[in-house]
């Protein structure tokens, strides 16, 4: 669990299994675009991936223009930001009169809203959410619109292919976490670019696998290799595959060529 989102959990309430509550944002609430300036808005690998969908950018070009590159605390994996803007608002640099300029593939924050999703690996190593709600004086949505319990949000939202996606970051940050002997080393500069280009870099990682031959020193079928280097959402999956494999010796979904079950 991220240190915003501890936050996120210890100053807001959880939501019971089941529980409803009511919900709309429109452009005819007074408040329409009020939560889009001054945002810590933690950017998952998958956001990035979405939201150059709707830029058309490079990894690179985005990065350059729209977020900052952080470590996440204890564990050190690339985190980006949103870059808010330099105005006096501080507004998301996608923040229109209009609304949102990349709203088909927005953020899972700016999905999630006015939940927030927390994941937590049980005793038994799986990895369980928790759902909390935050209801801000600023926000009027709510008491209005339809009447939704979590899933019917996330799935009104469109969060599924985030949430699977986000998974997988949040998971990986938990093992590495609890992983002592990566903790006592630390990654190194190496390691620390790598992972840079295996999460929010998959054009790039694309590059590195098609000249480092990488993939032929894997077990891995014909099929899954092509969709690795078409398919950045693909690509990404991977990238996950192969830093539980390369910074913690092992990974369920993958092994090296020749070496047994
Ligand atoms: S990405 Fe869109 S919804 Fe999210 S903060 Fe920016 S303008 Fe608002
Ligand atoms: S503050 Fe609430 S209702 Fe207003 S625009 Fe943001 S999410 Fe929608």
């Amino acid at each position: 669990m991220t240190d915003s989102s501890k936050q996120f959990l210890s100053e807001h309430q959880e939501l019971a299994p089941g529980e409803r509550f009511r919900f709309a944002c429109h452009p005819g609430v007074a408040c329409f675009g009020a939560c889009c300036s001054a945002l810590d808005l933690m950017l998952t690998p998958y956001d990035a991936l979405r939201l150059r969908h709707t830029t058309g950018q490079t990894s690179r070009e985005f990065i350059e223009l729209f977020a900052n590159l952080m470590a996440m605390p204890e564990v050190g994996l690339p985190m980006l930001h949103m870059r808010m803007q330099a105005d006096t608002r501080h507004k998301c640099p996608f923040q229109r009169d209009t609304g949102c300029a990349v709203y088909q593939d927005r953020p899972s924050a700016c999905r999630t809203y006015p939940l927030g999703r927390a994941t937590q690996r049980n005793a038994e190593g799986e990895l369980v959410e928790r759902i909390f709600m935050a209801r801000e004086a600023h926000c009027q949505g709510f008491d209005e619109g339809t009447d939704f319990d979590a899933s019917a949000w996330m799935h009104d939202q469109g969060l599924e292919p985030y949430n699977e996606a986000n998974d997988r970051y949040m998971a990986l940050a938990e093992d590495l976490r609890a992983f002592e002997e990566l903790a006592k080393r630390h990654m190194s500069q190496k390691q620390l670019g790598m992972a840079g280009l295996a999460l929010y870099q998959p054009d790039e990682f694309q590059l590195f696998l098609a000249q480092s031959g990488l993939l032929d020193r894997l077990d891995m079928t014909p099929a899954r290799k092509d969709e690795v280097m078409h398919d950045e959402a693909a690509c990404l999956d991977f990238g996950y595959d192969w830093l539980e494999l390369s910074l913690m010796g092992h990974t369920e979904h993958l092994r090296p060529t020749g070496q047994k079950g």
